[in-house]
C-alpha cells in the first residue's frame, strides 16, 4: 500500500519523509504517488520548518523503474513532482546512502541540500541505456556544478563517490553514523544558521564551465567513447541548453530530448538487454521439485589462464577453491598468476592489500584429486582434449563427494562424452567461462541429455555470487557463442585470402561496433588453438578447400598471433598495437593463389555483411532447434562474452531492427555470389521472413524448455 511506501513523521519542527520500496526504492508510480501525498500531508502540518527526504532499507532511491519505458512517457509527472520539492518554502535535504543513480540524483538535485553517508555513489548511468537523464538531471546539475563536470559525470555513466560528490559541489555534507539522526542535525543547523531555501532552479550555469572549447572537447569525448551512438550527443546538447534557456524551458527542452532518445534503436537495444540479462536465469520447464544445491566450495583441475580466472571468481565470492595441477611447477606457476592478477588490481585501486590477501588464503593448490573431495562444485579447466578430460573425470569420479557438481569448461568437446565417463552422469555440466574468466560477465551453461535439473538449477543460481551472467545451452558444436562465430570467422578469414587486408577486414567491424575485429581477437587468443580445433573437427566441414586457410597458413609459418610476436598483423615487443605486415599478406596471398581463390574488392558494407549474416543465420538454427532457451539468450551471449555491440542489442535483436525479409535477402544475395555450401538461409528465417512474423511472435507460440 502507498501508505507503507511513504510514510511522514515529524521531529518537533522537521517533518521526516521516508520511503521505503524495496528492494532497491525504485521510483515507481507507486512511489511517486506516496511521495505527493507525503507532499500533501506535510503541507497541512502546522509549524514545519524544514523536510528530510530519506530512504529505509539497502539505497536511497535507485533511479526510475526501467520497466515504464516503454509506456506512455512520465517526464511530465516526475518534473511536476520534483519541481514541488524544489518549490517547497522550507528547506528541505536528501539524505542519501547506497546508490543514487538516475531518477533517484534527480530527486535530490531538485531538494534544497544534500547529505549522504559514506558509503553512497552517485551516478547517471542513462546514457547506456540509450537515453538522457529526463527528469531535470540536465538542467539541475550544470546548474549546481558547471557544465563541464555535469557532462563529467553524464557521459562516464559512472558512479562516483561521496568524496568526489562533495568536491564537485553536489553533495554538501558526509554524514558518519546515523544517516536520519545526522540529517536531520544538519537541517536543524541550517534552521539555527536562519538559512532557507536554496533552489537549484534559481542558479545560472557558470559560463566559465561552459565554453565553446569545453563542449568541443566532451564532444570528441563523447563520439570516442561512444561511437554509432547518439544518446552521449544528446546529453550534450540538453545541459547546453541549460546554458541558453530560463529553467523551466530547459526542461521542456529536455523532455522533447529525452523522449527522441527513447525511440532510437540505441535505447531500444539497451533495454532489452536490459530485461534479457535478468532473464537468462529463468529456465521453464524444470520440474517443480529441482532444488539447487548449496555450494559454498569448489575445486578446479587445471591452474592455467582459464583455471586461474575461475578460481579468482570463487574467491571474489568468499568462497574457498582448490585448485590441482600436474605438477609443483606448474600449481606454482598458475598461483603466481593468480597473485599477480590481484596484484595488479590492487595496484589499480581496485582492492585493498588486506582484501588481495584474505582471497588468496581461500586459494589452495594441490597435486591430490583427494583434496577434492569435499568441494561442491569441481570446475575442470585441463588441456582442450577429450580423452584427456574423460581420464579426468574419471578420477573425479573416484573422489568427489556424493552430490557434488563437476563441470567442464571445455570450449568445443562434446560434455555428453565427458558425462559418459562417469557413474553420475547426471551431475556433469558445461560451464564455459570466457577469456579472463574473472572479468568476462558470460557463463555459458551446457546441459546434456543426462543432467539433472538440480544440477541446472544449482550452477544457474551459482552464477549469481560468482558475478556472472548464466545462459543454458543444450550440448552442440561450439553451443551458442562459437558455434555462431564459426561462420563469422569463416567469412573473414575468406575475405583475406580474397584479396582484403586483415586492417580492412577489422576496421569495418570494429567501426560498425564489435569491441574487437576477429582478425585481432584471433591475434590475441593464439592462431594456433583454433588451427587445433579445426583439426580436430575437419569432419564436420564442408568441403571447401579454404576453409580456414588464412589461419592454417600463418600457423604454418610459425605466426600464432601475439605470442610470437606476430599473426595477422605484427607487434612490437611487449605491445598489443597492430602493425600491418607485408609478410603476413604475402603468405596469405600465396595461400590465396594456391587454392585459385578469385579476388575481389570489399568495402566496408560487404564486410560486415558478410560477417554477420552467417552469424545471424546461425542464430535462428540454434532459436528454431531449441539449443537458445530464447533469442533474447543469444543476444546477452554475444554482447557479454564476444564484444558484440550493446547498443545493437546482439544479433537477434539487430537481425529484427534490420527487417527479418532484409537479413534474408542478404543472404540470398552472398548465395547467389558464392554459391549454397555456406549461404543456405536458416528454415526459421526463411519461414519469419516471408510470412511477415517477428521473432517475438514466434517466441510466443513455441514452447520452449
Ligand atoms: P591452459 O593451457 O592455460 O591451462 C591448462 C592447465 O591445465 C595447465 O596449467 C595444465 O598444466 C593443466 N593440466 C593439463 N593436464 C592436466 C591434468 N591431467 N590434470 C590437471 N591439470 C592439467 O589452458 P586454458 O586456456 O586455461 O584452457 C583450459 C580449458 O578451458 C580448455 O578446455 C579450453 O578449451 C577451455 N577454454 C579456454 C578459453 C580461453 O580463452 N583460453 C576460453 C574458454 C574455455
Amino acid at each position: 500500500m502507498a501508505a507503507d511506501i511513504v510514510n511522514v513523521t515529524r521531529e518537533d519542527e522537521i517533518a521526516v519523509i521516508a520511503v521505503n520500496n524495496p528492494p532497491v526504492n525504485t521510483i515507481t508510480a507507486g512511489v511517486r504517488a506516496g511521495l505527493g501525498r507525503a507532499l500533501d500531508e506535510v503541507a497541512a502540518l502546522s509549524g514545519i520548518k524544514a523536510v528530510v527526504l530519506i530512504c529505509e532499507g539497502r539505497t536511497f532511491f535507485s533511479g526510475a523503474d526501467i520497466g515504464e519505458f516503454n509506456g506512455p512517457p512520465k517526464e511530465a509527472e516526475f518534473r511536476s513532482l520534483f519541481g514541488r520539492f524544489e518549490a517547497l518554502t522550507v528547506p528541505v535535504v536528501a539524505a542519501m546512502h547506497g546508490t543514487v543513480l538516475g531518477g533517484g540524483l534527480e530527486i535530490a538535485l531538485a531538494c534544497h541540500y544534500r547529505v549522504a553517508a559514506p558509503s553512497a555513489r552517485f551516478g547517471f548511468p542513462e546514457v547506456t541505456l540509450g537515453i538522457i537523464p529526463g527528469a531535470g538531471g540536465t538542467q539541475r546539475l550544470p546548474r549546481l556544478v558547471g557544465a563541464d563536470k555535469a557532462l563529467d559525470l553524464i557521459l562516464s555513466a559512472r558512479p562516483v563517490g561521496v568524496g568526489q560528490a562533495v568536491e564537485d559541489g553536489f553533495v554538501d555534507a558526509l554524514i558518519d553514523g546515523d544517516l536520519r539522526a545526522g540529517a536531520l542535525g544538519y537541517a536543524r543547523a541550517l534552521l539555527a544558521r536562519g538559512e532557507g531555501p536554496r533552489r537549484t532552479c534559481d542558479r545560472a550555469v557558470d559560463p566559465a564551465t561552459a565554453t565553446d572549447a569545453i563542449f568541443k572537447a566532451r564532444t570528441a569525448q563523447a563520439q570516442k567513447q561512444y561511437p554509432n551512438c547518439t544518446a552521449p550527443l544528446t546529453a550534450i546538447e540538453a545541459v547546453d541548453t541549460a546554458l541558453r534557456l530560463p529553467f523551466d524551458q530547459g526542461l521542456l527542452v529536455e523532455e522533447r530530448l529525452v523522449n527522441g532518445a527513447k525511440a532510437t534503436d540505441e535505447c531500444r537495444a539497451a533495454i532489452h538487454l536490459f530485461f534479457a540479462e535478468r532473464r537468462t536465469r529463468d529456465v521453464p520447464n524444470l520440474p517443480q521439485g529441482a532444488k539447487p544445491r548449496p555450494v559454498k566450495s569448489a575445486g578446479i583441475v587445471g591452474a592455467g589462464t582459464m583455471g586461474g580466472g575461475i578460481a579468482i571468481s570463487f574467491a571474489n565470492a568468499s568462497m574457498p577453491v582448490t585448485i590441482l595441477d600436474t605438477s609443483e611447477a606448474l600449481l606454482a606457476h598458475g598461483l603466481a598468476r593468480i597473485d599477480q592478477t590481484y596484484a595488479t588490481m590492487v595496484e589499480r585501486g581496485r582492492l585493498t592489500a588486506a582484501e588481495k590477501a584474505q582471497r588468496m588464503s581461500l586459494i589452495r593448490g594441490t597435486l591430490d584429486y583427494a583434496d577434492l573431495g569435499e568441494a561442491d562444485v569441481i570446475i575442470e579447466a585441463a588441456y582442450e582434449d577429450l580423452d584427456l578430460k574423460r581420464e579426468i573425470f574419471l578420477k573425479l569420479d573416484r573422489v568427489a563427494k556424493a552430490g557434488a557438481v563437476l563441470a567442464t569448461n571445455t570450449s568445443t568437446l562434446d560434455v555428453t562424452d565427458i558425462a559418459r565417463a562417469v557413474k553420475r552422469p547426471q551431475d556433469v555440466v558445461g560451464m564455459h567461462f570466457f577469456s579472463p574468466a574473472n572479468v568476462m560477465p558470460l557463463l555459458e551453461v551446457v546441459r546434456t541429455p543426462l543432467t539433472s535439473a538440480e544440477v541446472i538449477r544449482t550452477v544457474m543460481d551459482l552464477s549469481k555470487p560468482l558475478k556472472k551472467t548464466p545462459v543454458l545451452a543444450d550440448v552442440c558444436y561450439g553451443f551458442i557463442g562459437n558455434r555462431m562465430m564459426e561462420g563469422y570467422a569463416r567469412e573473414a578469414e575468406r575475405m583475406v585470402l580474397e584479396g582484403a587486408s586483415p586492417r580492412q577486414i577489422d576496421s569495418a567491424l570494429e567501426q560498425w561496433g564489435m569491441a574487437m575485429g576477429i582478425l585481432a581477437v584471433f591475434d590475441m587468443a593464439g592462431i594456433d588453438i583454433g588451427v587445433n580445433v579445426h583439426k580436430a573437427n575437419a569432419d564436420r566441414y564442408p568441403p571447401d578447400a579454404s576453409y580456414y586457410q588464412a589461419d592454417f597458413a600463418l600457423a604454418e609459418a610459425g605466426r600464432l598471433g601475439q605470442k610470437t610476436g606476430k599473426g595477422y598483423y605484427r607487434y612490437e615487443p611487449g605491445s598489443r598495437a597492430r602493425h600491418d605486415d607485408p609478410e603476413a599478406i604475402d603468405i596469405l596471398r600465396t595461400r590465396a593463389r594456391e587454392l585459385q581463390v578469385p579476388q575481389r574488392q570489399h568495402d566496408p558494407q560487404e564486410i560486415v555483411e558478410r560477417c554477420l549474416f552467417p552469424l545471424i543465420n546461425e542464430g535462428f538454427r540454434i532459436l528454431e532447434e531449441g539449443v537458445a532457451l530464447r533469442a533474447a539468450d543469444i543476444d546477452v551471449v554475444w554482447t557479454s562474452g564476444y564484444g558484440f555491440p550493446r547498443y545493437r542489442g546482439g544479433p537477434m535483436f539487430h537481425a529484427q531492427t534490420l527487417g527479418l525479409d532484409n537479413v534474408l535477402a542478404g543472404i540470398e544475395k552472398y548465395q547467389k555470389a558464392f554459391g549454397p555450401m555456406h549461404w543456405e538461409p536458416a528454415p526459421l528465417l526463411v519461414e519469419l521472413a516471408r510470412s511477415g512474423r517477428s521473432i517475438a511472435d514466434w517466441e510466443r507460440y513455441h514452447e520452449v524448455g
